[in-house]
């Protein structure tokens, strides 16, 4: 019959709107209570009515796949050897894969020889362009780069609020473990250890040589925070792995095979040019 559905939608939204006042009058002033989370009840799955959200001072907390303004990694404070070292080696993988191409990215030079080192010297986001894609957090091979949970940026100043700088984009390691435990162990987990790729092949160099690396690895693994140190129990250990594979014949059966076949290309190449010389 004609207008059925229409007429289920209006109860619908009739039953929401009484729902609402059913638990607004069942939680009674305990809804403000910091003391309970009938806040967070309130705003899950199970709650009944609509719940308006008295923002900003009440906040509905973001899942933890939520993604805003991109920031950068940078060791904790109480790194035993790498204190505040960025993990971004300024390879601009980033800024190449950025569709609107909000970022920019100065790389570092040694001073003394000007050579490149592997980390920026200055990092740009343009945040009122970056469009949240989140692309440059999945591209970047260092797992430098990450998708913040704040949103609370606006600004009536453009220029020297919504450009974030180095520092501005700068947060430590610990910080993204907080905000999203279950990613950072992830990504631990393919990285075979909570280090950065290449602390952990100093730590690889100086347990082979029995240095002071290794136990610095030690110290991280202790430090992590509780949820992040038992996920850590069952991870892999990559400087283990790569201990155990340092020790082994480095000359195996296929290298000797692919060195001859090699070998016995460059002789046939000799001789074609000796053939075509002559
Ligand atoms: S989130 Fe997307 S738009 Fe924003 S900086 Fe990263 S790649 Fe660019
Ligand atoms: S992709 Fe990662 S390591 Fe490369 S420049 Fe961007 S943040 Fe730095």
């Amino acid at each position: 019959m004609y207008g059925t559905g229409l007429a289920k939608g209006l109860m619908l939204t009739l039953r929401h709107f009484i729902d609402s006042f059913v638990d607004d009058l069942r939680y009674g002033l305990r809804k403000y209570s910091h003391a309970t989370d009938n806040f967070g009840l309130r705003q899950g799955t199970a709650a009944k009515g609509v719940v308006t959200v008295q923002y900003p001072d009440e906040k509905v907390a973001v899942p933890e796949r939520f993604r805003f303004v991109p920031f950068l990694i940078v060791e904790d404070e109480d790194h035993p050897s790498r204190s505040g070292k960025d993990w971004c080696t300024s390879c601009g993988i980033c800024a190449k894969v950025c569709p609107p191409q909000c970022i920019w990215i100065v790389r570092g030079n040694d001073p003394d020889t000007g050579r490149p080192v592997p980390e920026p010297e200055a990092f740009f986001i343009d945040i009122d362009i970056c469009m949240n894609c989140g692309y440059c957090a999945e591209y970047c091979p260092f797992d430098a780069i990450k998708m913040d949970h704040d949103y609370e940026l606006a600004s009536y100043d453009r220029t020297s609020h919504h450009i974030h700088d180095k520092e501005k984009l700068s947060k430590p390691a610990s910080y993204w473990r907080d905000i999203a435990p279950t990613r950072a162990y992830e990504e631990m987990l393919v990285r075979g250890t909570w280090e950065h790729k290449d602390a952990a092949k100093e730590a690889r160099r100086g347990s082979a040589g029995g240095g002071s690396s290794s136990r610095a690895q030690e110290t991280r693994a202790e430090a992590a925070p509780a949820p992040v140190a038992a996920a850590a129990e069952t991870a892999p250990s990559a400087p283990a792995a790569s201990a155990s594979a340092e020790g082994a014949t480095p000359w195996s059966e296929d290298d000797a095979k692919r060195e001859e076949r090699r070998r016995k290309a460059l002789e046939r190449k000799a001789k074609r040019a000796a053939r075509s010389g002559g």
